[in-house]
């Protein structure tokens, strides 16, 4: 069976649920093999109970301070070893630097923000969404190894158990690899909620809000969802652009989207689209976005949410 190659996203070890989607999405094609640039102790488990026949663990001092061109290497020198049938990788700004420095290494042909993966044959057929969300397109890689960057939340992962069984392999990194070098990682402040693009519930204000994102954010933590901005919000200041979702800020799929006081512009419409249950709360009843939603409530958010947060409360 081909061996398809997964690149972990984790953070300190902690294996990120891209990594899990991208795992169930590479048995579509062949035998999962994950690679683990770090220290896998943590995470070895994790992979192995979500489809991962073999992890390679490259757990290299010399990496660690450099920033993305290394892994390509990493992944170059694996595709090599293994004649791996294709790469995953996650679409984060990261993956998608990695994926193309790799297809110029490995000659091959790359396919960014993947939303879905199927096989056809042996070749992996990528689904893309586009142009804001108004065109789906398949396509395929018809040159060399076939590298395909996913957004989250493409596919739900699965658990499956399979070996895991861990390899350590040793790379030699190039001087032009090594040379831009993290001076300083400040970590995020952190808010206690789930991380924008992989939460299971999403709670997004827009200029309707006023600026007052307390109704908002009170909503969210009721549901222990993440909470977003439109670009209106975010371009007020009232939310930083980590908020933002739409064609200029973040994807997100969750099982739920609530809007509030967003109009439903097709740009922030391409990020948020694809949610499976799509609620809106707007005082316009001819708001464009209550053409999309699974349901919708017209009235003022800073009335509707408060109430909303005690129900959900006082369950
Ligand atoms: P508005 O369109 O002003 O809508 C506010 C809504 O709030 C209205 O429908 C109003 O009825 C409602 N409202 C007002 N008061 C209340 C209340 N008290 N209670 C309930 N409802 C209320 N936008 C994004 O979001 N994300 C992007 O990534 C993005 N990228 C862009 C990229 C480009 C190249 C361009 C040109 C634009 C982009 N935009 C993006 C901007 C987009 O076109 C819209 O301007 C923006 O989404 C509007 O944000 P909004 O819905 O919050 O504001």
């Amino acid at each position: 069976m081909s061996e398809i190659l997964v690149l972990v996203d984790h953070v300190d070890g902690a294996v990120r649920k891209p990594t899990l989607e991208l795992l169930t999405l590479a048995r579509r094609l062949g035998e999962p093999s994950a690679v683990f640039i770090g220290d896998a102790s943590q995470g070895a488990e994790t992979l192995a109970k979500h489809g991962a026949e073999k992890i390679y663990v490259v757990d290299d001092a010399e990496i660690k301070p450099y920033l993305v061109a290394p892994k390509a290497e990493v992944l170059q020198q694996l595709v090599e070893k293994t004649s791996a049938a294709a790469v995953l990788i996650p679409s984060s700004a990261e993956g998608k630097e990695i994926a193309g420095r790799l297809a110029i290494k490995i000659n091959s042909g790359v396919i960014t923000d993947a939303v879905d993966i199927t096989a056809d044959g042996d070749t992996p057929v990528a689904t893309q969404s586009v142009f804001a969300g108004n065109f789906t397109v398949t396509g395929k890689v018809t040159k060399g190894t076939p590298i395909i960057t996913v957004k989250p939340n493409s596919a739900a992962p699965e658990e499956v158990g399979a070996a895991g069984t861990q390899e350590q392999v040793s790379v030699t990194i190039s001087d032009a690899a090594k040379s831009a070098k993290v001076i300083k990682a400040e970590p995020r402040k952190a808010t206690g909620r789930p991380e924008l693009t992989e939460a299971a519930i999403v709670v997004s204000g827009g200029r309707g809000t006023g600026g007052d994102f307390a109704p908002v954010e009170g909503f969210a933590d009721s549901l222990g969802a993440a909470v977003g901005a439109s670009r209106a919000a975010v371009d007020s200041g009232w939310m930083p652009h980590a908020f933002q979702v739409g064609q200029t800020g973040k994807t997100v799929s969750p099982q739920l989207y609530v809007a509030a006081g967003i109009s439903g512009a097709i740009q922030h419409r391409a990020g948020m689209q694809t949610s499976k249950t799509i609620v809106a709360i707007n005082k316009d009843e001819e708001a464009p976005l209550f053409e999309l939603v699974d349901f919708g409530v017209v009235g003022d958010l800073h009335q509707v949410l408060p109430a909303a947060t005690e129900a959900v409360t006082a369950r």
